[in-house]
């Protein structure tokens, strides 16, 4: 049986530096919780895109080659690609909860502190080396910009 919000909230918030058992079935809760939220969205959007994108395929018939492309091209698909991210990071952290590489980080195998995995609970790496990870993003952004070296 899956652990009420209460006790999630109060196993969660105890006063240890690293996840232990319960507060992954805690948040194991959390993440289900919020990948059938995301199923619902997903499909209420795509019910209502589907009859909203019809509408605006009949609206281009008529206006010539390749209009049809540029309507569905112009539709809001920017909603559908966030939540299939965020599905798709949910269900990598279910999949290291099954096999106990949660909370392990996946680039230099120290625990992930509690506070980072309560805050974001798809974290696969730990602190310091997601902000190596965006820094080293940054930089080659910065290098492929810039004409130095
Ligand atoms: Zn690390």
């Amino acid at each position: 049986m899956p652990p009420s919000a209460a006790a999630v909230r109060s196993i969660l918030e105890s006063n240890v530096t690293y996840l232990n058992g319960d507060q992954i079935k805690a948040l194991e809760a959390i993440l289900q919780n919020r990948r059938s939220k995301l199923l619902q969205e997903m499909r209420a959007y795509l019910y209502r895109e589907g009859d909203h994108g019809q509408r605006r395929l009949a609206e281009a018939s008529g206006a010539g080659d390749g209009a049809a492309a540029t309507i569905l091209a112009e539709m809001d698909i920017g909603f559908l690609q966030h939540e299939t991210a965020e599905l798709r990071a949910i269900d990598a952290a279910l999949a290291r909860m099954a096999t106990a590489s949660y909370g392990t980080c996946a680039s230099c195998g120290n625990d992930i502190s509690l506070a980072r995995m309560r805050a974001q609970p798809t974290a696969h790496m730990c602190l310091a080396c997601q902000q190596h990870v965006e820094r080293h993003r940054t930089c080659d952004s910065a290098r492929a910009g810039s004409k130095m070296e």
